[in-house]
């Protein structure tokens, strides 16, 4: 029997958005049948640190976080990493139109039937973040049309309660778990999860604060639980009652 290709687009900015918001999804439909997931990052994260002591020069960083990115994406399950040419920090000074046709064309490409990208605050609020989920949005309301593979828009998010701080101690962004439609919980992944972290090598800084131990192997602040807001679907009558926990849910 012909199963149909299901397929994810996880619509990203920097290298290493994929795994902190959607690292726990990525390792658990890897090994789900016939799903096949594509990541789109708009920069090579080039105004991010080099690590300390640095693992490379400034000039490197770019194509050294690609290849981060490339290998973390291998340990979590990624079948496609698209990287595109945009500056890292600049994302949002490009004509939002521009930014949407690139997205078009990966779905034109990939035929998801999903799309997953940063809920409109961004979680940390980083304006390229905020600028993707913006293109994302837009491609949705004015280039799909009814002979789209896309049924759904997940907006990633984190629970209001987590316990995650930005650079300066004040909290990030997020929802009410309420308000959150879509939990993914896969504790089985951890170990997957923090590696595809570790892999972010120049960011050991920033990985080891929001996830404090895991640069000496102890992973038990990984998070295995990545939170979504069904942001849009064009399923006919589909009222999920309680929260869902797979995103193609309600897709035949
Ligand atoms: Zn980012």
């Amino acid at each position: 029997m012909l199963t149909t290709q299901k397929g994810i687009l996880l619509i990203y900015a920097h290298p290493d958005d994929e795994t902190f918001a959607s690292g726990a999804t990525i390792a658990f439909y890897k090994d789900q049948a016939n799903v096949r997931q594509t990541l789109l990052c708009a920069t090579r994260g080039q105004a991010g640190k080099a690590g300390t002591p640095p693992l490379c020069t400034p000039e490197e960083l770019p194509a050294y976080r690609e290849a981060e990115l490339r290998h973390a994406c291998d340990i979590l399950g990624v079948d496609r990493v698209a990287v595109l040419d945009y500056e890292d920090k600049l994302v949002d000074t490009s004509p939002i139109q521009e930014l949407a046709a690139h997205i078009k064309a990966m779905i034109d490409e990939e035929q998801p039937q999903i799309l997953i990208t940063f809920a409109p605050h961004g979680i940390s609020g980083h304006p390229d973040h905020i600028a993707m989920s913006k293109a994302t949005q837009y491609v949705v309301d004015h280039l799909l049309d009814d002979s789209s593979s896309v049924r759904k828009l997940y907006h990633a998010t984190i629970p209001l309660t987590a316990p995650f701080t930005s650079k300066n101690g004040t909290p990030t962004n997020g929802d009410s778990l309420e308000d959150i439609t879509t939990i993914i919980d896969q504790k089985p992944y951890r170990e997957q999860i923090a590696k595809a972290l570790l892999a972010h090598k120049t960011q050991h800084l920033s990985v080891e604060r929001v996830f404090p131990g895991i640069t000496s192997h102890d992973y038990k602040n990984v998070p295995t639980t990545n939170y979504y807001l069904l942001a849009w679907h064009n399923l006919p009558n589909y009222q999920p009652t309680e929260k869902e926990t797979d995103l193609f849910a309600g897709i035949q």
